[in-house]
């Protein structure tokens, strides 16, 4: 059956003295070589684990005779992030999971396969289909990340108007403002993002934040329907004190300004606090921004981590270090500026409400680390006040909005949400799927009720 095909990389030491990509993709023959290893299934399970439904079979048979751009058409189809998602997605638990269930020895590559025919129409220039015959009505976008964009692409092809308010000054959500660069280069989010805005004759306006700049009122004044997709704002607090101290950074803040391209430098040691995949991005960027050593403070062990496994392992083949059933519980400061981090060792009790054993402090257990630097990257949280701006919007779990989960309906009429705003954080590919399926609703709903 042949052996899975493997994108070169450059290796932990080189990767981690600069932001280039990290995985260099795959050749001509090995992308050839693999796409002859699919066994195109009848009734495909990697198209049911794919949330964007893209046509995994029909592009690899279309890479495998060479029609490189055809493939990537067809995968655009479903998703116009095409590239950004074949770096981004974890495959691992969504398409090629399912490939895995087949009789292969192991699943299709069917990122790297993906990534390889994007980045050929790419070079190229991505051409998407245009916007459909003019219906007449407008709609809103609320945020113009993967979700927002991924509706308006969708609107506009089917005729309607489409004006995405975006708070930033560029365009792109989190692909511009949040994943690090060595793993989704800018380049590659902005040509997506580009394509998008310009096939679809989307009008975007930028510098421009609902609740600030205009007023839900005035936005639904002048649009037949809105789609809310603002993503989730930083950052939860941790809740221990000296947090506001120079030398506490928030995750969130630190990489977007790394991913903006500031020119962020670190010295020394430096701690990040938290398991999730955003503790892992920080700090893999802390090393590359000059920090000698990097340390993640995590309260459970590792296997109730929420990172992805290849998270984590991307990080500690870098050198990140993890100091596990600890938890911070004071910053500590002199001369106004932070020394270091005291923390308490854990040990995990009964079950919590998220079904994960919560941590329980051991007394006698406390230590400082000494460090200039701590990053906190302890969750996201949806931007406050968002559901009082439309009036009868409903708060979901962890105050996310509220939604139909079929059609990104929310209570309000002609109102629908989709992204993180509405999930709590999730993937790229979900924001993308969420927004089409809204774009679905929206249409029905303009022609069933704004006749
Ligand atoms: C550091 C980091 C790394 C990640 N890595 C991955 C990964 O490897 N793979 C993956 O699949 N996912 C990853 N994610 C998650 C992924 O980026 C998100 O799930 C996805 O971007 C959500 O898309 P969205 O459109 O809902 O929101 P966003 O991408 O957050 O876009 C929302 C947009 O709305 C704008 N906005 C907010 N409020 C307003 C307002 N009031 N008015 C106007 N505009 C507003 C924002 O400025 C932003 O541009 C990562 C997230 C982070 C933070």
């Amino acid at each position: 059956m042949g052996v899975r095909a493997r994108m070169q990389e450059l290796s932990p030491e080189v990767r981690k003295a600069g932001f280039d990509e990290v995985e260099r993709g795959l050749a001509i023959h090995q992308a050839i070589a693999e796409a002859s290893r699919c066994l195109f299934c009848h009734d495909a399970p990697c198209v049911a684990g794919c949330p964007a439904g893209v046509d995994v079979p029909g592009f690899i048979r279309r890479l495998k005779t060479r029609n490189f751009v055809g493939a990537a058409r067809l995968i655009r189809e479903a998703n116009v992030f095409a590239g950004v998602c074949a770096r981004v997605c974890p495959a691992e638990e969504l398409c090629e999971k399912r490939c895995s269930s087949t009789n292969l020895s192991e699943p299709i590559a069917i990122a790297a396969l993906q990534r390889f025919v994007a980045d050929e129409e790419m070079k190229r220039g991505i051409k998407l289909p245009g916007p459909g015959a003019p219906t007449g009505k407008k709609v809103a976008v609320i945020g113009s990340g993967p979700a927002g964009l991924a509706c308006a692409h969708e609107l506009a092809r089917l005729g309607h108007a489409v004006t995405v308010y975006e708070a930033e000054e560029r365009p792109g959500g989190l692909l511009v403002h949040g994943i690090p660069r060595y793993r989704l280069p800018l380049a590659v989010a902005e040509a997506e993002v580009g394509a998008v805005l310009q096939s679809s004759a989307v009008e975007v306006k930028t510098g421009v934040r609902l609740g600030r700049d205009v007023s839900a009122a005035d936005i639904r004044r002048s649009h037949d329907a809105v789609f809310l997709s603002p993503g989730l704002g930083y950052q939860s607090s941790l809740g221990v004190p000296g947090e506001d101290l120079p030398g506490v950074l928030q995750a969130g803040e630190f990489l977007r300004k790394v991913a903006t391209g500031d020119d962020v430098r670190l010295a020394g040691k430096v701690v990040v606090i938290g398991g999730g995949n955003v503790a892992m991005d920080a700090a893999c960027s802390a090393l590359r921004c000059g920090a000698s050593e990097v340390v993640v403070l995590y309260r459970r062990s590792r296997d109730e981590m929420p990172a992805w496994n290849r998270e984590y392992e991307f990080a500690a083949a870098e050198g990140v270090k993890f100091e596990f059933l600890t938890t911070p519980v004071r910053f500590v400061e002199d001369g106004g500026r932070l020394t270091g981090v005291e923390c308490v060792g854990t040990r995990l009790g009964e079950p919590d409400s998220s079904g994960r054993r919560r941590p329980e402090m051991i007394p006698g257990s406390e230590h400082i680390i000494e460090v200039p630097t701590a990053i906190v990257a302890t969750g996201q949280a949806p931007w406050p006040g968002l559901v009082e701006l439309f009036g009868g919007l409903a708060a979901g779990k962890g105050d996310t909005i509220e939604v139909c989960r079929e059609t990104q309906m929310t209570p309000v009429e002609g109102v629908f949400a989709g992204g993180d705003a509405a999930n709590g954080g999730a993937t790229v590919v979900q924001a993308v799927a969420e927004g089409k399926r809204a774009a679905k609703a929206i249409d029905a709903y303009l022609r069933r009720v704004c006749k």
